[in-house]
């Protein structure tokens, strides 16, 4: 029976609240009200770091915003909110082109798209920090395979991506799993192959340690040379993220036994897998560049939603090898949340709100905030998830919806934190300045002023 009386007290006080809520005075309305368009200006001021996005390069074959582009498993469902004729798309087009019309159709697009490419050619490769001007941000993170003209720094920063070294092996076996699958190892096959003409390596190494030091190591060396904050795994596109911790005996014999040519199991190559991922774990530690994961149930037709959990990292989070790494939740596991939670208890541990600013509404990403933020707001980071949606829907749009939707949904979050008298309206502008920028800044070394 004892164990019910911190239930039944905790009861009391939700009475009690919901309580002085309904006999709030008029002057406390007043207040709360004024309170909340003290804070939604604050938080529209903001200059923004961007966690996560595929930005384009001014190149117009650019091809590097992404080692697993979507397009590859195109037909497949968008949610609502992002598709081409959602309201979203025409806030953008007014609020970043000045677009006049009322609707997005085919004629409009074609206006729209023309618009666009004439700002482009007009600001050349002053573009895109032009587009991160209209969206308020003074920082964005490229997810890409290399940085190209017009992403330079300190505006633009990199992320690299690093799923390809966990493949040294056939991976024909690994592709055959699902439809989707079939489609995307190829393209990590093509990126290990870039990674080793960089280093001018024309055969695999012999052996596992050859390779940890002369590819995996060498490659890490010269992102972070190269000016890279952070690496991405999108690895849960590819299996599923539960990774397990073999020994460097056991992983070697797998290496050795298939790198001229064998085909190993999936379990045997699942092995070498989950020790690649702690070694390049490890060595972004070493070398102070966080860890990127996607953890969102999606997406294409066939994505595995169950093995992108991020309860399924919980061993790699608790290794205590890895702790000099910070790992950082992409899109938070979206409707995974209430997981990430869970592990936003580990010290080095971050949820970023990428994908979740574009593909969900102000109030959904509020709900999730509440939670967060009232317990590890020092570990939220915002972000947009940028990328293009083709001609006339650019990143540029995208970048301003996400940004929009992020501010509004901290709004609504931090407001009603504030009603309940659970923070003040300093501590929410505090929380809010940190999500947006500074949490960032400081995990990434920024040298934000
Ligand atoms: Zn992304």
């Amino acid at each position: 029976m004892k164990k019910f009386f911190p239930i039944i007290s905790f009861a009391c006080i939700a009475v009690c609240m919901s309580s002085c809520n309904q006999t709030k005075s008029a002057n406390e309305q007043t207040s709360s009200s004024a309170n909340n368009t003290e804070l939604a200006e604050f938080i529209n001021k903001i200059k923004a770091v961007d966690n996560h996005t595929h930005a384009t390069t001014m190149d117009p074959n650019d091809k590097g915003y992404d080692a697993l582009p979507l397009e590859a498993l195109l037909p497949f469902e968008l949610p609502a909110r992002v598709r081409p004729e959602s309201p979203v798309w025409l806030a953008a087009a007014k609020a970043v082109y000045g677009f006049k019309g009322n609707e997005l159709n085919e004629a409009s697009m074609k206006t729209l798209a023309d618009t666009a490419a004439n700002v482009m050619k007009q600001k050349g490769e002053k573009f895109p920090a032009w587009a991160l001007d209209q969206a308020g941000i003074e920082v964005m993170l490229a997810n890409r395979i290399a940085m190209g003209p017009g992403l330079s720094a300190p505006r633009f920063r990199w992320v690299s991506y690093v799923d390809a070294l966990l493949y040294p092996l056939s991976t024909k076996a690994e592709a055959a799993v699902t439809p989707d699958r079939e489609k995307l190892f190829p393209l990590e096959d093509q990126l290990l192959k870039k990674y080793l003409a960089d280093l001018n390596i024309s055969k695999l190494p012999a052996t596992l340690g050859e390779y940890m030091k002369q590819v995996v190591t060498a490659t890490l060396e010269a992102q972070k040379n190269g000016g890279c904050v952070a690496v991405k795994f999108e690895i849960a596109y590819l299996r599923s993220l539960d990774f397990e911790k073999p020994s460097l005996q056991s992983a070697s014999e797998v290496y050795s036994k298939n790198i001229n040519g064998g085909e190993p199991t999936h379990e045997r190559y699942k092995l070498l897998q989950d020790f690649l991922f702690r070694y390049i774990a490890s060595e972004c530690g070493r070398l102070g560049m966080a860890v990127h994961i996607h953890s969102f149930p999606a997406a294409g037709n066939f994505f595995v939603a169950t093995g992108s959990d991020p309860l399924l990292l919980e061993s790699m989070f608790n290794d205590p090898e890895l702790r000099n790494t910070k790992f950082v939740l992409i899109h938070g596991g979206g409707t995974f949340s209430d997981h990430t939670s869970a592990m936003l208890w580990k010290p080095n541990v971050y949820a970023d709100l990428s994908a979740l600013t574009f593909l969900w509404s102000p109030n959904q990403l509020a709900h999730v905030l509440v939670d967060w933020l009232s317990q590890f707001p020092e570990k939220i980071i915002f972000g947009t998830d940028a990328a293009s949606f083709g001609p006339g829907l650019g990143w540029e749009m995208a970048a301003w919806i996400a940004t929009t939707t992020g501010r509004q949904a901290l709004t609504i979050a931090l407001s009603q934190m504030i009603s309940n008298n659970e923070i003040s309206l300093s501590r929410a502008k505090e929380i809010a300045t940190m999500v947006l920028r500074t949490n960032a800044g400081n995990l990434y070394n920024l040298g934000l002023k």
